[in-house]
């Protein structure tokens, strides 16, 4: 990556975190990017193969402690993000879903009898977890969610719907969160349950490399063990996403490298008018702009992992801040560096487009561009713009 770090960047970390860059990347390398431009084009990625090899290395649940989790440190547990991305966002979806969303949440907010059950399976890669939270009818406003958990004597029984669930389809555990007398509520939902159903959503034509599905419950019933009993409310499930969207800080300006990488190499090879397309003054402005929002982009990552790592958390606003900045440029990274592959730029025989296609998810989901700005706003001004 010497080029692009043109502020040695690299030495900003240590020999620790260098190395498990280096593993992640290895195994992106040999592992994700020979097949993943198929996996993308058919729509079918070997998620559990994937899983179990990502379980060897200890990338599931990477920062989080106990239950045969390795206990990483943020900037380490984000720069195994960004390998991941560099090679496929949907790839990166899947670790962040099963470490920091469903793995995350019952952990958090677990008995320690769940924990027991589900976390060293998860941390393995033996068992897939996926998290619903966003349905049909409410995506950016989960405080109106409608799928409703009510007692019946000892259980619990979910009627309701999930849509856009990462995972949901070949998942073993799902953590549902739904609306009850008392709140917004957690549970941790064997997907053998009678009742749950997850179909795969088709058709998409981003983050096609991952597998995303619609839940339906229909008089699930669950014993009272199966409800997260620490989860009270939706900061909950808010926890969760501010978890998960700390992955995403780091995942984006992935993307966004592995596309400069590739533009640079073809401006430096394609030639027309008789030289070099990088040789032309508008082209080199694209680079030169372009390398300066990924070196902030990281170094932003950096600092927001670096905080996380000495303070043990981030405020929200602090990772709307790192999410809605980093997408946002990874994104248009992502597009300048189509147009500098010109017409192969829309071909599958480069990874630009297939980025740029995965970066409309990522800019979409565990918040929007608009709700990240909301965030801000709100705590610039203490007013509340959201309704
Ligand atoms: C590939 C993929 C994977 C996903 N995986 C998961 C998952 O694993 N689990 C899960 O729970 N969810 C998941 N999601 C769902 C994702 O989090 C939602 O799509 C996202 O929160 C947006 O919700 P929505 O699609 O309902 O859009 P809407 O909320 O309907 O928003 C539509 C538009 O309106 C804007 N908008 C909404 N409210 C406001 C406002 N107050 N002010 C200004 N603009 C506003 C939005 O910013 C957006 O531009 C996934 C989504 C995708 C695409």
């Amino acid at each position: 990556m010497a080029p692009l770090d043109l502020l040695d960047l690299d030495t900003l970390l240590n020999d620790e975190e260098r190395d498990i860059r280096e593993v992640v990347r290895r195994v992106a390398d040999d592992r994700v990017r020979p097949h993943v431009a198929d996996w993308y084009e058919t729509g079918s990625t070997p998620v559990r193969d994937l899983a179990l090899e990502f379980g060897k290395l200890g990338l599931l649940g990477m920062h989080l402690t106990g239950y045969g989790c390795a206990g990483a440190s943020a900037v380490s547990y984000g720069l195994a993000c960004m390998e991941l991305e560099a090679a496929d966002s949907g790839v990166r979806s899947l670790v962040s879903v099963q470490g920091s969303l469903a793995m995350y949440a019952i952990w958090k907010y677990g008995s320690e009898e769940q924990k027991q059950r589900w976390l060293p399976g998860m941390a393995a890669g033996e068992l897939i977890g996926c998290f619903g939270l966003t349905e049909p009818d409410h995506g950016s406003d989960p405080a109106n969610m409608s799928t409703r958990a009510r007692r019946d004597g000892g259980d619990w029984v979910l009627d309701g719907g999930k849509m856009w669930i990462t995972n949901a389809p070949l998942a073993d555990v799902a953590v549902i969160w739904a609306r009850a007398e008392e709140g917004v509520v957690g549970f941790a939902v064997p997907t053998d349950s009678p009742g749950f159903t997850a179909r795969e959503i088709k058709h998409k034509m981003s983050l096609r490399a991952s597998s995303t599905g619609e839940i339906t419950l229909e008089g699930v019933r669950l014993p009272d063990d199966a409800r997260l009993p620490q989860a009270r409310g939706l900061k909950a499930p808010l926890s969760c996403l501010t978890e998960a969207r700390f992955g995403i800080i780091w995942g984006a300006m992935g993307a966004a490298r592995d596309c400069l990488r590739v533009a640079l190499d073809y401006a430096t090879t394609r030639e027309q008018f008789g030289r070099p397309i990088g040789g032309f003054q508008l082209t080199q402005a694209k680079l030169a702009d372009m390398s300066l929002e990924l070196q902030k982009g990281f170094l932003l990552a950096l600092h927001l992992g670096r905080l996380r790592d000495s303070a043990g958390s981030l405020r929200p606003e602090q990772v709307s801040v790192g999410k809605l900045n980093n997408v946002r440029e990874a994104i248009a990274i992502a597009r300048q560096c189509r147009t500098i592959l010109g017409g192969n730029g829309i071909s599958g025989e480069y990874p630009v487009m297939r980025h740029a296609n995965n970066l409309e998810s990522v800019l979409t989901y565990e918040g929007t561009s608009e709700i990240h700005q909301l965030v801000i706003g709100q705590k610039l001004t203490g007013l509340n713009a959201f309704a």
